[in-house]
């Protein structure tokens, strides 16, 4: 667990309300109990159990949106959200969250997200590379080097990336304002849509029109798809040929055949879907055979608050469920610079960074 903490990862399927930390979610639990609000140990029951069902998971989001969805708490989360991936060696973070809008403390989907950026801006502990437009190639630190004394100067950096999410309940006209609220933050690190939210719920002909707005516009898409069996929306969707997808789980045969024509990247969730019961046992997930295939893929955590876990225990469990060595394991991080939506300098930076990581390997 040591080495798959050391080595630098990618993480590109992360939604900021599930990578909460459990001890901020009970403190803010219990400052809504005092002002009785919400009856707070019901509520604590409810964030600690540990096994839930898919749609469990989004009752629980509703929940979390209670204790999170202010200004104040969103820019907090935010930075903590930050802090946490790039402790355990994260050099790229593709961050992504729903715009959220709650007219009774004067939010609006922009100034959500703007809450968003002042957590990324507020974040001390590492340096923070978020805009598309400021790069600074020069100082990126190689986490490699970090636990070095020699370097005792040096800064660890993380590159972070945002992605709006459409949420499956919105209408036409409320996507399509996230796709516009997007295009008017690109300065400020966003660079792509992501269709999710209850996958039993909502039409995928109503987010269409947003999501062809968005690629015209030139933002990057990745789609949750396939979490439960819609064999339809599954063939729609990567006929859409979005640029990555998440998840994969419910795909026949004919399904498989169309992903691996048109090679498009997974987002690999393994804890995500044992927990939730998308995929019944770890040894029959999909993983192994798109790894085998070597089809394109990344493992990431979705919600490494809610199902209590990291991007190193994910590689980890890869790692010891599958029998990757260690050459493989950092290949696989590797790889995933190929699937970002960042652009080509921050590929480079991430190439050198990867090129450290594996000498020091040899
Ligand atoms: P937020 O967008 O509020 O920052 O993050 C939480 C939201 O992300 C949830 O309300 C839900 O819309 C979406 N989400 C989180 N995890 C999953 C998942 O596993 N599947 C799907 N389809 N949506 C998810």
């Amino acid at each position: 667990m040591e080495w798959t903490l050391s080595i630098p990862k990618i993480e590109l399927h992360a939604h900021l309300n599930g990578s909460i930390r459990d001890p901020t979610l009970l403190e803010l639990a219990k400052g809504l109990g005092d002002k009785d609000i919400i009856n707070f140990s019901d509520v604590e029951g409810v964030i600690l159990k540990n096994d839930r069902s898919l749609q469990e998971v989004f009752k629980l989001f509703d929940l979390i949106h209670i204790l999170t969805t202010d200004h104040m708490t969103v820019t907090r989360i935010t930075k903590e959200v930050i802090e946490d991936f790039a402790a355990e060696n994260v050099v790229y973070l593709e961050l992504r969250t729903t715009p959220k809008r709650n007219d009774s403390i004067g939010m609006s989907k922009r100034s959500y997200m703007e809450a968003v950026v002042k957590g990324l801006k507020s974040v001390t502990a590492v340096d923070v590379d978020f805009a598309s437009c400021t790069v600074d190639t020069k100082s990126i630190v190689n986490p490699l080097l970090t636990n070095d004394t020699c370097n005792a100067s040096t800064r660890k950096k993380i590159y972070v990336r945002l992605l709006l999410s459409i949420d499956r309940r919105e209408t036409t006209v409320a996507a399509i304002e996230t796709v516009k609220l997007a295009l008017e933050m690109r300065d400020l690190g966003v660079v792509g849509i992501d269709l999710s939210g209850n996958p039993v719920v909502g039409n995928w002909i109503t987010f269409l029109p947003a999501l062809e707005f968005a690629r015209e516009q030139g933002l990057h898409i990745t789609l949750h798809c396939g979490e439960v069996p819609n064999r339809k929306e599954i063939q729609t969707m990567l006929d859409f040929l979005p640029q990555r997808i998440g998840h994969a789980c419910c795909f026949e045969e004919e399904e498989w055949s169309k992903l691996k024509l048109y090679k498009i990247p997974v987002e690999i969730c393994l804890t995500s879907n044992i927990r939730t019961e998308t995929i019944s046992s770890i040894d029959i997930h999909h993983f192994v055979d798109l790894y085998k295939a070597k089809h394109p893929l990344v493992l990431c955590t979705d919600d490494s608050g809610v199902f209590s876990t990291s991007l190193t225990n994910e590689y980890h469990l890869a790692s010891s469920t599958f029998g990757l060595g260690k050459r493989e394991m950092l290949q696989l991080a590797r790889d995933a610079i190929g699937f970002i939506f960042a652009d080509d300098g921050v590929k480079r930076d991430l190439t050198d960074i990867f090129d450290a990581a594996t000498e020091k390997l040899d």
